[in-house]
């Protein structure tokens, strides 16, 4: 009997809590464990809550959420169907009391597409002779039967053939309906294993339910005629389902399929784990808003997870829909789904339901890519043809180099047109602002520090939207999860996951979002990693440094220099990734899907507003970081204040030998010089310390820095500044003194747009702070090998 049949004043014992997983698991911290003694202590009729009694404390529960625990009386007698013999079968569990006894029956619901073999499944266990037929349709209603299997009663249901649980069909409804009222103990999810990519959709929708389950893989002689080889036990832990192989018509298998029945009843199944079926980013957002508001009341609906009642919200199912209309939140979650709904559909242009089948699909393709070895059909026949070429072993990484470098050419080649415009308009305004004022510190602060300083980094923003742009068209093409996918091998060698890979490319654009991304990494160690590692991705902010010094020492080799230093921030991530792998996170073997949605050609809205999207980022951290930056830069360089001329001071700077006279420095020469001692071994002078110093709240800052440091201006062009940093008999910068810096700016602290994205992310400023230091740390060593190395040539 269940807990809301209790009258007032009656005490029973829990026998177990149906429901799905969120909300067991909330009424077992409740207390409401097996054999625990509940008292029913205040129920007026038709009142809602009921105050129960429970282990020397009161709880009140809804109707609702007491029609899913249930319970017997002391006095109850031994359930029908039990014999002693039966049950003394399992002796691991002895049997004591009524709850006991009561524990042992488990209902299971066998829930699979039509002509699956649920119902030879059926009579196979129960020893019925239902009506077995090769054409749907055949079983109209549930069939109940019994048996006996180690120690335990099975009551076993066989259900209609259905291929998803939407409202359309009557079999659906059906199966939905018997799902919500008579909520099984395990469900048994019937898919035949020669057509997965069909039959596992029903079964995300099951996950979605959150309700235990095991998927039994019939038809399994068929698979193995045909050749392929699946590996279940990877399929099972990426669903956090357990699958067992079974052959419903000679009943090969069964016993293993109850076995696994009763180990995930009793929660000993160590294959069992809760995931998502993720939907895509907007559609996450929309499914977490609706989610928001139906977990603010936990005793809504306990016998439907939020997350499917979000989706199906979402997806206007007519059934949803009514139940939800009862709620006093319906208006505030249809503006929401109003919202978000078109939103999804003006980005994706396509009906959120198709959107959400399609990202179903994407996620059943991708585990099966990864499990499946041998011939075997997707979902879709244009993406397995296309698929045949992209993640070719052969073709497959050389192709994705190829695509890379023609993203790294569009960005830099094709950005410099823009980028051109954009500082001739920066220097129109600081002359036009350098006119107008009186001339003054004010008028310096706003022309060298506010317009010269954000000026110099806002001229990047091209390279910037280009790189996001090429890497939002790659992701809503479909093509970056394939990259993701024929790289997931290297990325296990480093102990991370595909997933890790793409927030590493984006890396190359901006870290903070890059940060950001990681989101999508299921795994917290691997994305932990990944968050540390990405700041050795050398963002763009470092190319202007780059540029000016490898043109000016390595003219001859530029291609190679460039290709080094990229190269080598990625030797320090894997090292780096190692490194915590091996001494702070140990190995994660959970095995997570890599979605492969279908290939789509991208729309120009999309495109457009992913690329704003992560371009406002960086807009951002120029408004705020950057210009607080710039100004403190500024004002460190421009006080304490002296009469001299700056012509002066330029002069001063072009004396090669005799830089001693430090009478009037500023507080910024300060503190490069105070520092410099620490920085001599890697061969830097003070003004790149300072320099380096500078371009920790951004690196963009470097170069300007050194254009005030050296000419007294940052408005200088690179062949100037680099004929400046090479001159004199002793100059600062030479060729090993220049690589030492070039692979230290690569590597040393984040920016703290960077830092504080780490910290956000990580939810610890522990992890910041452990990058600023370790990243100093590690960039200080190579630049020591570097320049030790380059001193010898
Ligand atoms: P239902 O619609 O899911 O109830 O499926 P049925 O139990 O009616 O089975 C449909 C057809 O599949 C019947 O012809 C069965 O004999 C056949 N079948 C069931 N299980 C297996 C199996 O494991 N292997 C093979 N080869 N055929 C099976
Ligand atoms: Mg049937």
């Amino acid at each position: 009997m269940r807990l809301s049949e209790l009258k007032q004043g009656q005490e029973a014992y829990v026998v177990k809590i149906l429901g799905h997983g969120a909300f067991r698991k909330r009424l077992m911290e409740m207390g409401f464990v097996r054999g625990k003694l509940v008292k029913n202590v205040l129920s007026a009729p038709f009142k809602d809550p009921v105050k129960y009694s429970l282990m020397g404390y009161e709880v009140s529960l809804r109707r609702s959420e007491a029609e899913l625990i249930e319970v017997v009386a002391e006095s109850a007698e031994i359930p029908l169907g039990f014999s002693e013999q039966h049950l003394l079968a399992n002796d691991d569990a002895p049997i004591h009391t009524a709850v006991d006894l009561h524990r042992r029956t488990i209902t299971v619901a066998l829930i699979g597409n039509p002509n699956c073999g649920k119902t030879s499944l059926f009579n196979y266990a129960s020893g019925a002779t239902e009506h077995v037929g090769n054409y749907s349709g055949v079983t109209v209603d549930a069939k109940e039967g019994s048996f006996t299997h180690g120690g335990y009663r099975f009551k076993i249901v066989d259900l209609p053939g259905t291929y998803s649980l939407a409202a359309y069909s009557p079999e659906e409804l059906y199966v939905r309906r018997y799902l919500r009222d008579e909520t099984p103990d395990v469900i048994i999810n019937v898919v035949v294993a020669s057509n997965l990519a069909r039959n596992l959709y029903l079964t995300t929708d099951l996950i979605d339910m959150d309700r235990s389950m095991v998927i039994a893989l019939n038809m399994y002689d068929e698979l193995q005629e045909s050749g392929a080889v699946l590996d279940y036990e990877l399929l099972g832990g990426m669903l956090g389902v357990p699958i067992v192989p079974t052959i419903s018509k000679t009943g090969e298998g069964l016993d293993a399929l109850f076995d696994t029945v009763i180990r995930v009843y009793e929660g000993k199944e160590p294959a069992v784990r809760h995931i998502h079926v993720t939907l895509g980013e907007d559609i996450e957002k929309a499914v977490g808003e609706i989610k928001t508001i139906l977990k603010a009341d936990r005793s809504i609906f306990p016998q439907f997870s939020p997350r499917y009642l979000a989706i199906k919200f979402l997806e206007k199912d007519s059934e949803v829909e009514e139940m939800m209309k009862q709620l006093p939140q319906y208006d505030e979650l249809c503006v929401i789904r109003k919202l978000n709904r078109d939103h999804i559909s003006k980005i994706r242009q396509e009906d959120v339901g198709a959107a959400i089948a399609a990202e179903k699909y994407g996620f059943i393709d991708g585990a099966l890519a990864e499990t499946i070895s041998g011939e075997h059909p997707t979902s879709n026949r244009a993406t397995a043809i296309i698929d045949a070429f992209v993640t070719n072993r052969l073709f497959g990484i050389p192709l994705f180099l190829g695509v890379m470098l023609l993203v790294f050419w569009l960005t830099f080649s094709v950005g410099e047109y823009p980028m051109g415009w954009i500082e001739s308009a920066v220097n129109w305004i600081g002359q036009t602002a350098a006119k107008l004022m009186p001339p003054g510190p004010l008028t310096d602060l706003v022309v060298d520090g506010i317009i010269g300083g954000v000026g110099s980094v806002i001229v990047f923003l091209p390279n910037i939207l280009i790189l996001y742009a090429c890497i939002s068209f790659m992701e809503d093409s479909g093509y970056m999860a394939r990259a993701a996918f024929i790289m997931d091998k290297a990325m296990h060698r480093i102990g991370l996951h595909g997933k890790s890979f793409i927030p590493l490319v984006m890396g190359f654009g901006c870290n903070v979002p890059a940060i950001m991304a990681t989101r999508a990494i299921e795994s917290r160690t691997s994305r932990l990693i990944t968050i540390l590692i990405n700041p050795f991705m050398s963002c763009s902010a470092r190319l202007p440094i780059y540029v000016l010094l490898i043109g000016t020492f390595f003219s001859a080799h530029a291609a190679l220099v460039f290709f080094a230093l990229y190269a080598l921030g990625v030797v320090a991530a894997i090292i780096t990734a190692r490194l915590l792998r091996r001494f702070v996170w140990k190995k994660d073997e959970t095995p997570f899907v890599m979605e492969l949605p279908p290939y789509r050609v991208p729309t120009l809205k999309a495109t457009l507003h992913h690329t704003w999207g992560k371009g406002k980022q960086y807009l951002k951290k120029m408004g705020g970081i950057i210009l607080v930056a710039c100004i403190i830069v500024w004002a460190l360089d421009y006080f304490p204040r002296h009469d001299e001329e700056p012509s002066d001071r330029i002069a001063e700077a072009q004396v090669d030998d005799s830089r001693i006279d430090i009478s009037h420095d500023s507080y910024l020469e300060m503190i490069g010089k105070a520092v410099n001692p620490v920085m001599r071994p890697i061969g830097m002078q003070w003004r790149a310390t300072v320099a380096a110093i500078a371009g920790v709240p951004a690196k963009e800052i470097v170069v300007s820095t050194l254009g005030v440091l050296y000419a007294g201006t940052d408005d200088i062009d690179n062949q100037t500044l680099g004929a400046k940093l090479s001159a004199g008999s002793r100059p600062d910068f030479t060729p090993a003194s220049a690589l030492a810096f070039l692979v230290f700016i690569l590597l040393y602290c984040p920016c703290i747009a960077t830092v504080t994205a780490i910290a956000k992310e990580t939810g610890s400023w522990r992890y910041g702070l452990f990058s600023a230091v370790y990243n100093t740390a590690i960039a200080y060593i190579f630049a020591f090998i570097a320049y030790r190395v380059a001193l010898l040539f």
